[in-house]
């Protein structure tokens, strides 16, 4: 069968490799159909000297498809049932799992497509309580979206940063992947949003998605044009995966008492934080990665309900690089989706 592997820093081939056995006793097998593209998907391809991987290993982080079979003890799916997967093989056991803080779980055995073999492959068996499934409105291309892109979103969003209707956000680089999902889900709970993007062309886009004021950051000063926007006053919170570049301006637009949440450091890792400003004016920060379960299938519910991920490109499986390079230049609006 077909899987898309990285052999090498920056370097993906198509190989030809041996398909799963029949799944495990509490396991599913999974067609897959589409993989969503991520950050993590770059960071990977660029390589990290300190993630602990061997290669070739297969990519592909985000994913949904389709059942083969299940194994014996498989009670809850049958095949031909639509699914999305969870991207970290969890324990399953610890603490953390069992209290459905799937994302903190205490044993984890690596992210899919980073640190263990991904989903950009025909077949992948996992254990069936890594697998979700899809509402019957939902198309796998959008459902594909899922599991890390709307799900960070929602983690972030709702359970750390408690973003409530009514609020002020602001959300850097509305055109990302997790930029066009935080400005739907915050208008969607009656937020006022407030984005950056780095064209006018985007402007128009994240306008046309509802965000009430659009910056770009090429041509105004984010921290100057929130200040304006809301009358000095500051936003209630902000949606950061810029990183070193946006971070401390990004502190300077927040009301005191104001929460910033971040899942990313896109344009770099460090930064120095000015500790009298954190605890005078009073502000939470939350770091946020990757998901629970939960939010998964809040986010697929999500979907059903209307709520849809802009889908920038649909690429084939051999153009799976050219879909990265497109990420990484950031020239998208919304998620690179890879059908098979
Ligand atoms: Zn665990």
């Amino acid at each position: 069968m077909r899987a898309l592997t990285l052999v090498a820093d920056r370097k993906l081939e198509v190989a030809d490799i041996a398909p799963p056995p029949a799944p495990a006793a509490d396991e599913v097998q999974i067609r897959v159909h589409a993989v969503a593209l991520n950050h993590i998907d770059v960071w990977g391809y660029r390589g990290m000297a300190f993630a602990k991987r061997k290669l070739p290993l297969v990519v592909g982080a985000e994913a949904a498809g389709e059942i083969a079979a299940v194994g014996p003890d498989v009670a809850t799916f049958k095949p031909g049932d639509r699914v999305v997967m969870y991207g970290a093989l969890t324990c399953g056991a610890c603490r953390a799992c069992r209290e459905g803080r799937d994302n903190l779980c205490e044993d984890v055995a690596g992210i899919m497509g980073f640190h263990v073999d991904g989903f950009a492959r025909e077949l992948v068996n996992l254990p069936a309580r890594l697998t979700i499934p899809v509402p019957a409105s939902v198309s796998l291309n959008d459902a594909a979206c899922a599991p890390i892109a709307f799900s960070t979103v929602e983690h972030m969003l709702f359970d750390n940063a408690r973003l409530a209707p009514g609020e002020t956000i602001l959300v850097h680089a509305g055109g990302s992947g997790i930029g066009t999902a935080a400005i739907q889900m915050a208008k969607q709970i009656g937020c006022t949003v407030i984005t950056t993007v780095g064209s006018d062309e985007k402007a128009a886009q994240a306008k046309a998605l509802g965000a009430d004021h659009v910056i770009n950051y090429r041509t105004d000063r984010f921290e100057h044009a929130v200040r304006k926007l809301t009358a000095k006053k500051g936003v209630d919170v902000v949606f950061e995966h810029v990183g070193a570049d946006t971070f401390n301006g990004s502190l300077l637009t927040l009301k005191r008492g104001g929460r910033l949440v971040t899942c990313g450091a896109t344009s770099g890792a460090a930064t120095t934080l000015n500790l009298m400003q954190l605890f005078q004016q009073q502000y939470r920060i939350f770091g946020s990665f990757g998901a629970s379960m939960r939010n998964i299938r809040d986010a697929l519910a999500k979907m059903q309900a209307g709520l849809r991920p802009v889908v920038d490109t649909e690429v084939a499986l051999a153009d799976f690089e050219r879909g990265l390079q497109r990420l990484e230049s950031r020239q998208v609006f919304g998620k690179i989706v890879v059908t098979f």
